[in-house]
């Protein structure tokens, strides 16, 4: 399927600008999230931005839905464990100001992203891990708790009969939920928050803790979040990039295409068997999404509508 991708590389395919209407009129608030089922969570973000609320709230309240949901098997509770059989999660969160909190190879609390805030808000530092961050939640007030399901439980004992770890494209393996919101007082946030890749090794961290690789926002620009197989997002800051390209001057959508053919351009083989998705969203309310392959979907709630898309793909023939 090589032959894909030197196609692919010629021209983008799929490439759809998304229709915002005049960006000026009614865009905000807004909050977009990767994945369909995420509406769940950008109706959470909704009711306070609705309100006249504070984006980085919002996109707290988004991002803790699929965390406490039991069925969502690649973000907080309910995760599909790595292959030692533990829970182990990641989480960013960032504010208009460009401050960030981030916590990863967290085990034993259901809400990251709300510890990844206090990281932001109650210490000098952007990143706590593993026993680190356990402590701090547990300081800050934190139930441990058990976070392997029985339904995660059976899957991983599943896999052991096999062990054999290969990315799959597209299934609930790879459901990150990396959020971006504009509040009505024009503030961007964005959050970001998994269970990472599912059997990954014990100790393995991906792009959604990663400020710049799994989520980024500038408020004097936008944000950009991502989802996917993080190796190839971490090698190329691919939320950064978004955010870049926007800064001059690309439309999200674009900015969104480009992110995606630089992985496609640096990492052709192991493009044509790995998802990677991006959402983005620009000061003015405009946003694009994009992906290797076909069947990512994201959530847009704006204009008080709250819809799944699908997102533009790179690969023409991608499965
Ligand atoms: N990006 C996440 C990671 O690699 C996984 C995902 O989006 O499904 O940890």
């Amino acid at each position: 399927m090589l032959g894909g991708i030197a196609a692919a590389s010629a021209k983008f395919w799929n490439s759809v600008i998304p229709e915002t209407g005049n960006p000026e009129r009614g865009a905000f608030p807004m909050v977009i999230a990767t994945w369909g089922p995420n509406i769940k969570a950008n109706a959470a973000a909704w009711e306070i931005l609705s309100k006249g609320g504070y984006a980085l709230d919002a996109v707290e309240a988004g991002v803790r839905i699929p965390e406490a949901d039991p069925s969502d098997t690649s973000v907080g509770y309910g995760g599909f464990p790595d292959r030692d059989g533990h829970v182990t999660l990641d989480a960013c969160i960032m504010d208009e100001k460009g401050m960030a909190g981030s916590v990863s190879f967290l085990q034993h609390i259901m809400h990251p992203i709300s510890l990844a805030r206090l990281v932001m808000e109650k210490t000098p530092h952007v990143m706590l891990v593993g026993d680190g961050a356990l402590k701090f939640a547990l300081e800050q007030g934190f139930k441990k708790e058990q976070m392997l399901t029985e339904v995660a439980k059976k899957a991983w004992e599943d896999w052991k009969i096999e062990s054999k770890y290969k990315p799959v494209i597209n299934v609930e393996r790879h459901d990150t939920i990396g959020m971006v919101a504009i509040d009505s007082s024009n503030r961007i946030a964005g959050a970001c928050s998994t269970s990472g890749a599912a059997f990954k090794m014990h100790g393995r961290v991906g792009d959604s803790p990663i400020i710049g690789a799994g989520m980024f926002v500038d408020n004097e620009v936008g944000g950009a979040a991502s989802t996917g197989l993080g190796e190839m997002v971490l090698r190329t800051l691919g939320s950064f990039l978004v955010v870049e390209e926007m800064r001059r001057g690309a439309h999200p959508q674009k900015a969104a295409e480009i992110a995606v053919k630089r992985i496609v351009q640096k990492y052709p083989k192991q493009s044509e068997e790995a998802q990677v998705g991006f959402i983005a969203v620009d000061k003015k309310g405009r946003h694009g999404a994009y992906a290797i392959q076909k069947g990512f979907n994201y959530a847009l709630y704006q204009r008080n509508e709250n819809k799944v898309y699908e997102a533009g793909y790179f690969l023409p023939d991608s499965k």
